[in-house]
């Protein structure tokens, strides 16, 4: 894995894909720059060799040029948190763009424009790549949470620099972080899938009983395994066409050795409502009319133990409906489980979707050991596929 502190950047200029994709309010002010912030090592790194950065990203999907998606307006916040000046020229490609890159000193940073205002980047266009590989020396991708797209600043413009490319240390860290849950992890090794939908997790169950010694089934998810062992679940969320999926799950971890955690208690709410009637029931003997919405008491001690018992976490997908705080404590104790288990000397990796806002909101963040970036590349990596923009650097 060619990293970073494989090159020496002094008088080079690399041409680095981030990912700043950031959320903007109505005024086009940054409002959470995690992502430039997750940034600024690698960006760091290359300025003190001696070297100089034009950065790329996209932002949002726009059609065309549109300017609420220039990357003009968070040009400000790059350079507060980088503390240097950035660059910005108003295109990506094309003679502006090569004379700026051109110009560019060691210890500047150049920004280009939305990748994405041209179809060329998503089309994965060789062209395009090739004329973005002009702009830089050496490439580097940061980017995780567009590398699992094919895209031409993401894959096909790493053709260009046969010899010359490598990841950022985001991107790096994210590999390993993943490798130490898939391939190299102490073991016990626990997976915690959560969430709403069997259909959406099911890839990434099937690929990682393969991994682990232990699998905690939880959140809606959860239901239509106690369905389909014959459970009474009420109103609770179901995906009735996947209960033969779930049995066929249940005897695969079973010849597996994997032991499979399946939640024994649940808060049963009379509405899909904060302030809806609650009981905790036994998960399958929910009473008619009232539908599972957070781990109960028993189930939290349950998942409580067996996370205490892992050397390695990997967690994705909430335990209940934790955007409403009447049924978010289930998430709060997982994620002080894990935080106890990784004080303990456990390695935790949370990633995909909602797993990452839950950790965010309740003050996580800090107490695992690592919170990945990317949500659909995350997913895709616990599927077991190799990421195009992975692949485009190992090549
Ligand atoms: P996912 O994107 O598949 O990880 O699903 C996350 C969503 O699952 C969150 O919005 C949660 O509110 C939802 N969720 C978790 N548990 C339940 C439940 N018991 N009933 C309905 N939705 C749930």
């Amino acid at each position: 894995m060619k990293t970073l502190n494989d090159f020496n950047f002094k008088d080079k200029k690399a041409l680095i894909r981030v990912d700043f994709n950031v959320p903007l309010d109505e005024n086009f002010n940054v409002t959470d720059a995690t992502r430039i912030v997750s940034a600024k090592p690698t960006i760091i790194k290359v300025l003190e060799d001696g070297g100089s950065c034009i950065l790329m990203s996209h932002l949002g999907r726009p059609k065309g040029v549109q300017d609420e998606f220039s990357l003009k307006h968070i040009v400000a916040k790059v350079s507060e948190v980088l503390g240097i000046e950035v660059k910005f020229v108003s295109e990506c490609v094309g003679a502006k763009a090569e004379a700026a890159a051109a110009d560019l000193q060691p210890g500047e940073v150049l920004l280009l424009e939305n990748l994405r205002f041209r179809a060329e980047e998503t089309a994965g266009d060789k062209d395009f790549a090739g004329q973005l590989a002009k702009l830089g020396d050496i490439y580097v991708n940061d980017a995780f949470g567009t590398a699992h797209r094919a895209h031409a600043s993401t894959t096909i413009v790493a053709q260009f620099f046969p010899e010359d490319k490598c990841f950022g240390s985001l991107l790096a860290q994210e590999i390993e972080s993943i490798d130490k849950v898939m391939k190299t992890g102490e073991k016990p090794v626990l997976a915690i899938l959560g969430g709403a939908k069997v259909s959406s997790k099911i890839t990434i169950i099937e690929n990682i009983l393969d991994k682990v010694d232990h699998l905690i089934i939880g959140g809606g998810m959860a239901f239509t395994f106690v369905k389909a062992q014959g459970g009474k679940i009420g109103n609770s969320i179901c995906e009735d066409d996947k209960m033969d999926l779930a049995l066929d799950i249940l005897k695969q971890a079973k010849e597996k050795n994997v032991q499979v955690h399946i939640p024994v208690d649940t808060i049963a709410a009379d509405a899909f409502s904060n302030d809806a009637n609650t009981q905790e029931v036994d998960i399958d003997a929910i009473p008619d009319g009232w539908e599972g919405v957070d781990a109960g008491p028993k189930s939290r001690k349950q998942f409580h133990d067996v996370v205490m018992q892992c050397k390695t976490i990997l967690w994705n997908g909430p335990l209940g409906v934790f955007e409403m705080e009447s049924f978010a404590q289930g998430t709060i104790e997982l994620g002080n489980s894990i935080a106890e288990a990784t004080r303990n000397g456990a390695f935790s990796l949370v990633g995909g979707g909602d797993s990452v806002a839950a950790v965010k909101q309740f003050g996580f963040e800090d107490k695992v050991s690592y919170v990945s970036t990317g949500g659909g590349a995350m997913l895709e990596s616990l599927e077991g596929i190799v990421l195009p923009g992975i692949a485009a650097i190992q090549e």
